[in-house]
Formats: C-alpha cells, structure tokens, sequence
C-alpha cells in the first residue's frame, strides 16, 4: 500500500496508526508524514502513538 498523497510505500506500522486512529477499515491510509501534517501535530506525535499503541497491545499492530 502506498500514501495516496506522497506516493510513498507505507509500512505496516503507519497503516496501523491511521486504522486505529481515523477508521479501522481504511483502505487509503496516509504515511505519518502526511498524516502529522493533516492531524497539525508533529511527526514525532505519530511515533509516540504508535509505541503507545504498541504498549497496550493493539491488534492492529501485531498481526
Ligand atoms: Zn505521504
């Protein structure tokens, strides 16, 4: 899968942030560059985010 606005490869993690985060169905998922920018956060938000997620065991992110 690609982000629709950079064109760039996503990798599994940053599919995963945007699932748990906008809808868990998404089949245009944004790469956390442009997801950060769309959200006005740092890109470093979308990192903490996705440890966090990590931490508590999301299935998202460990399938
Ligand atoms: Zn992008």
């Amino acid at each position: 899968m690609t982000c629709p606005v950079c064109g760039r490869e996503l990798s599994r993690d940053e599919i995963a942030v945007y699932r748990r985060l906008v809808f868990r169905e998404a089949d245009d998922c944004l790469c956390k560059t442009c997801f950060a920018a769309r959200l006005r956060v740092p890109e470093e938000e979308i990192d903490r985010k996705i440890a966090h997620f990590k931490s508590i065991g999301c299935t998202l992110f460990t399938k």
